[in-house]
């Protein structure tokens, strides 16, 4: 059976030749039929250069994807699967955080039981601020409640899956790709190992705070149609809420003659009613950006060059 390791690269230069020998070492006498299908994704630095390096030294082995400007890692997630020849599949980051022995792991828990598609390895200890492990973790409780899938704390996309599971993936053809509800999705078989996460060799985390956040709104965007029924929700409640406040208002007037200062109330009414009216706004603009960009049909991805074409395509 062949393996396909599909490796995302983003201005990872230093850690490229490093991953490649790494990998090597690693499958030495256990893994004999692989290839290494790196994506460029539109890096600014060295990378393109070194990667055709690795692939002129071992063209029957390597894959190089280029794309003509930075897509993404869901991008270039999917440009990898869709080259990727294996019966097998795993992604992995380029930058050794996600070390290759722990793909053996994978194949070895895949051996041990046919029923399994894919394997996944999850962080046990989390190697962040305890602030970052609760926000994290209370995404996943919120997500978790309110989405149509299930989502695995800790659960990367550094996994092994079969052809069947791969083929699935790549069926769907959605533009905003958010992996870790696609792969819940597809359904299949799962096994969760535990793994310890690395420190990263060189260069820095594209990850910070704020594009964390739009990542965990895209994911329940893009995973769950709660936030549209819970906004249909407020509106009812404040409808409800202020036909109640006029019969109190009608009976302060009328029954005990009370004169109702309304100014504050009025501004403070405006100004709440509005703002909610404008975060329901918001809310249904961002289901519809989704679509718009969805019926656009823009290809996922953009291909500046492509070392050593497969069959599978073209
Ligand atoms: N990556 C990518 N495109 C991007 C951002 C990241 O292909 O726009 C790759 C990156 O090169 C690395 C992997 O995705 O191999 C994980 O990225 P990173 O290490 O920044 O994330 P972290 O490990 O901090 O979650
Ligand atoms: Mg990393």
């Amino acid at each position: 059976m062949k393996l396909s390791l599909v490796v995302p690269c983003f201005n990872e230069e230093e850690n490229v030749q490093l991953f490649f020998d790494e990998t090597q070492i690693a499958f030495e006498g256990l893994v004999g039929n692989y290839e290494i299908v790196f994506v460029n994704d539109g890096s600014t630095d060295n990378t393109r250069k070194n990667l055709k390096v690795i692939y002129e030294n071992n063209p029957d082995k390597v894959q190089v994807l280029t794309f003509s400007r930075n897509f993404g890692k869901e991008s270039a997630i999917f440009a990898g699967l869709s080259h990727a020849k294996g019966d097998l599949v795993c992604i992995i980051d380029a930058d050794l955080q996600q070390r290759p022995e722990v793909v053996i792991e994978m194949l070895k828990a895949m051996s041990e039981d046919d029923s399994i598609d894919c394997v996944t390895a999850y962080q046990e200890n989390r190697k962040e601020s305890k602030f970052m492990t609760v926000v994290k973790s209370g995404f996943y409780k919120v997500i978790n409640k309110i989405a149509d899938v299930d989502f695995v704390n800790g659960a990367s996309d550094f996994r092994l899956m079969k052809r069947n599971m791969v083929d699935a993936i790549l069926d769907m053809g959605e533009y905003h790709r958010f992996s870790k509800g696609i792969f819940s999705w597809v359904g299949f078989n799962t096994k969760y190992i535990p793994y310890t996460v690395e420190e990263r060799r060189f260069g820095k985390s594209k990850w910070n705070f704020i594009k964390l956040l739009k990542y965990a709104i895209e994911g329940i965007i893009s995973f769950s149609t709660f936030p549209l029924k819970f906004v249909t929700g407020i509106g009812l409640a404040t409808s409800f809420a202020s036909v109640l406040y006029l019969l109190v208002v009608i009976f302060q007037k009328l029954i005990f003659g009370i004169d109702v200062p309304g100014y504050a109330t009025i501004v403070v009414l405006v100004l709440f009613l509005g703002g909610i009216q404008l975060f329901c706004l918001g809310l249904l603009g961002e289901y519809l950006s989704k679509i718009y960009m969805q019926v656009k049909n823009r290809p996922i991805y953009v291909l500046k060059e492509h070392l050593g074409k497969d069959e599978r395509k073209n």
